[in-house]
C-alpha cells in the first residue's frame, strides 16, 4: 500500500500571508528548476500527477502545499533555472523562499533535490543554508542517477558528502529507474516523526550540572 494515500494538493502560495496555517508538522521539498523535484515528489508520493513536471525549465514560481494527511504536509517550494529569472522575479522568489524557512514553526526538515551530473549550485548552495540556518535536518537526494553509471554515481555522491560534511545527509536518487525511492520516502516519514529541534542551540540547558 503507498506510505501516501490520502495525499493531495492543498494550497499555493505566492505571498507569504497565503501560506496554510502553521499547525502540525512539513518538510519542504526544494531543488534548482529541471533539477527533477517534481517527478522525485510523485515518485515519493507514488502520485504520477501530484506535482506538475516540466521540460520548461523555471516554471513553477509558487509554493505548493500538499497535505499527506491532517496536520502533516509536503511543501514544493520552487526553484529557479540559470540566466532564466529576470531580477524583480528571482526576488521575489528569494523573498518568498525566505519567508518560508524564517516563519513556518512547523518545518521538521528540508530535502534537497539536485541533478547528480551537477550538484552544489550556487542555488543549490542557497536551500541549503536557509535550511540549516533553522536547524531543521538537510538531506540531499542526487537524482537523475540513472543518466551516469553506477561508479560515476558513487564518486558524485562520495563528493557532495565530503563537501558538505556533517552539513546534510546525501544519496542517489532515480524516478525513472527507482533507485533510492523508498530510502528517500523513508526518510521524510521519519522526518514528519521527528520531534522539533531547538531553534538555537545554546549548549548544556543546566551549566551548573544541578538538575
Ligand atoms: P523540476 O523542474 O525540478 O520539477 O523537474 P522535473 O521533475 O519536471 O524534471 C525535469 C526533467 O528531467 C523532465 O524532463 C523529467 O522527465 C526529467 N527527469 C526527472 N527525474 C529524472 C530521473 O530520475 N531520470 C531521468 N533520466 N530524467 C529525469
Amino acid at each position: 500500500m503507498s506510505a501516501f494515500p490520502l495525499v493531495k494538493f492543498l494550497t499555493s502560495a505566492h505571498q507569504a500571508h497565503q501560506f496554510p496555517p502553521d499547525t502540525g508538522v512539513e518538510v519542504a521539498v526544494a531543488g534548482r528548476s529541471n533539477a527533477g523535484k517534481s517527478s522525485a515528489i510523485n515518485a515519493i508520493t507514488q502520485r504520477k500527477g501530484l506535482a506538475k513536471t516540466s521540460k520548461t525549465p523555471g516554471a513553477t514560481r509558487l509554493i505548493n502545499f500538499f497535505e499527506i494527511d491532517a496536520g502533516r504536509r509536503l511543501v514544493d517550494l520552487p526553484g529557479y533555472g540559470f540566466a532564466a529569472v529576470p531580477g524583480p522575479m528571482r526576488h521575489h522568489w528569494a523573498t518568498l523562499v525566505e519567508s518560508f524557512f524564517r516563519i513556518r514553526e512547523s518545518l521538521r526538515g528540508a530535502i534537497v533535490v539536485m541533478d547528480v551530473r551537477h550538484p552544489l549550485t550556487e542555488h543549490d548552495q542557497t536551500m541549503l543554508a536557509l535550511a540549516q540556518a533553522r536547524s531543521v535536518p538537510v538531506h540531499i537526494v542526487l537524482t537523475k542517477a540513472d543518466k551516469l553509471g553506477g561508479g560515476a554515481a558513487r564518486q558524485k555522491l562520495a563528493q557532495v558528502r565530503k563537501a558538505v560534511g556533517g552539513g546534510a545527509t546525501a544519496q542517489l536518487f532515480s524516478s525513472l529507474s527507482g533507485e533510492g525511492v523508498s530510502e528517500a520516502r523513508g526518510v521524510v516519514l521519519r522526518l514528519l516523526a521527528a520531534k522539533p529541534q531547538k531553534e538555537t542551540p545554546v549548549g548544556p540547558a543546566d551549566p551548573t550540572g544541578a538538575s
